[in-house]
């Protein structure tokens, strides 16, 4: 049995190692138990024969506080740069079209047509309102903008980026800045404007009021990006600051809250598989939603119950090498993605080789694909062989590859990540409100403000200040 006056953390991804490493770092006693036998969660990088595969993210966006713990864990250095305009690509009839980011693609593009390319180019001079209730991203789309740009535009973005199906997708619950933009000036373009002027403005302010806020070094690093040794670099380190207040393989099977023994009424009691047993004060719950709404179950029945409302979606990820000289297409961009109107199950592709340097070795290529279920079927029942052969034909038609595959790695996810639909927000706000009658219970992970690493880590942050003011307090 441990000290009682401690905290732990149940797993080690982003969220959990953030908020270890905070506790640490104001000298708060934490101990993480981890069910695999490394720390990073979602985020793993595999090297092997000069090639450098990731499971998770391939170049995710970094924030303000990734940046600060990258400063403190001396990654700098190790940090690489992702160009932000690396051209994107969206299928259409099978080919490639350039993504249209800006508004001389827009008027370019062959993605749709000149009625479609008016609604959006027309918005700042529109006036509408979001409705009362909250409505999906496709019936969004569909008022603001229309089929087509849903289809060969907003579709192939959201399962990019958000794993996600913009017909049950909640604005509110997904986009709630654009929402309040809507709100606020009648059309998204006048609401970024406006939004844009008063984070300037804010800005400026801490600026002028702090010298060493001045000198955020936030404000000039470059957005996108990953390690010269890939994302596993973030999460190691933070496991190695951890030390012994880091368990690996050990997988929390029960959880109960005890009073008596000294300890004060509502501390917590985590049981490992194989039955070694620990007690703490505060408990966080860094793991995916369905596994806290199991480990939940007795000690927080409600809060179980919301947790395991929320639904996540089933992919798989293929990495795949091929020869350079057997690619018809250079290969010059991010990649591409691909609406579901192609009918194809490659939703997205990453061209690793081209975003990076040292990702493969000379003369080949790397590419990850994403792979989405087709109708109901869940892509990660498919063994590894048939998966990496089903999207080597679409990349082959595609990209015109005509070599055999060199290499391939396969991850498959059959709960990869969850899905902010519609009443999502609303969901969320309950557990919240729930918590409040568990004063040291703490949740954080990708269900509550975000998916992205940098808002998980937002929550690993948050949940650690609230302990840190319950200690206080
Ligand atoms: C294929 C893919 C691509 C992605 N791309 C991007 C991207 O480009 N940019 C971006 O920002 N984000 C991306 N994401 C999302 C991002 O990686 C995740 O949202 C984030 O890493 C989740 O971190 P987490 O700590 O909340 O959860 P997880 O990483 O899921 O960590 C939870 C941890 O809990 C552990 N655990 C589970 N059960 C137990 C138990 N009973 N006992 C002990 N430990 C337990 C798990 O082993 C795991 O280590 C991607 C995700 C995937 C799957």
């Amino acid at each position: 049995m441990e000290h009682p006056k401690k905290t732990i953390i149940i797993g080690a991804g982003i969220s959990g190692l953030t908020c270890a490493y905070c506790l640490r770092q104001w000298n708060l006693p934490v101990l993480v138990l981890e069910a695999s036998n490394r720390p990073g969660g979602l985020i793993s990088t595999t090297r092997r024969d000069g090639f450098l595969f990731e499971s998770g993210p391939q170049s995710p966006r970094f924030n303000e506080l990734l940046w600060k713990l990258i400063g403190e864990l001396n990654l700098e250095r190790e940090f690489i740069r992702g160009d932000p305009k690396a051209k994107r690509y969206i299928v259409k009839n099978g080919h490639l079209c350039k993504a249209p980011f800006s508004p001389s693609d827009l008027i370019t593009t062959c993605l749709f047509g000149l009625r479609s390319k008016l609604r959006i180019l027309g918005e700042p001079l529109g006036l509408s309102h979001p409705p009362a209730k909250e409505e999906t991203v496709a019936d969004f789309v569909l008022r603001k903008f229309g089929q087509e740009t849903l289809d060969y535009l907003v579709d192939p973005i959201v399962a990019t980026v958000f794993f996600g199906d913009a017909q049950k997708m909640g604005m509110e619950s997904a986009f709630p800045a654009l929402v309040r933009w809507e709100r606020e000036s009648g059309s998204l373009a006048r609401g970024a404007i406006a939004a844009r002027r008063r984070s300037s403005r804010e800005r400026l302010m801490r600026g002028t009021n702090s010298r060493s806020l001045g000198q955020r070094v936030t404000d000039s690093l470059p957005a996108l990006g990953s390690f010269r040794q890939g994302m596993g670099v973030l999460t190691d380190a933070l496991g190695e600051k951890l030390g012994e207040n880091i368990r690996l393989a050990a997988e929390v099977v029960s959880i109960m809250q005890v009073a008596g023994n000294g300890e004060r009424p509502g501390s917590w009691r985590v049981r490992l598989r194989g039955g070694e047993e620990f007690a703490a004060e505060n408990l966080v719950m860094a793991v995916p939603s369905y596994t806290a709404a199991r480990l939940l179950d007795s000690a927080a029945p409600h809060i179980s119950s919301l947790l395991g409302e929320i639904p996540h979606t089933p992919m798989a990820v293929v990495s795949a090498a091929y020869d350079r000289s057997t690619m018809l297409y250079q290969l010059d961009g991010f990649g591409f993605m691909v609406p579901r109107r192609e009918g194809l199950i490659t939703f997205c592709t990453i061209w690793n080789s081209s975003l990076f340097k040292g990702r493969a070795p000379e003369g080949k290529v790397l590419m990850t694909s994403f792979v989405q279920a087709s109708g109901e079927s869940d892509p990660s029942v498919f063994p590894d062989d048939v998966l990496a052969r089903m999207v080597g034909a679409e990349t082959e038609k595609i990209l015109g590859a005509t070599g055999r595959l060199v290499d391939r790695q396969v991850w498959k996810y059959p709960r990869a990540l969850p899905q902010y639909n519609l009443g999502h927000a609303e969901k969320i706000a309950a557990i919240r409100n729930a918590l409040n009658g568990f004063p040291n219970l703490y949740l954080a992970g990708n269900y509550l403000d975000g998916r992205s690493i940098g808002e998980c880590a937002q929550t690993g942050l948050h949940a650690a200040e609230l302990i840190r003011s319950h200690f206080r307090g």
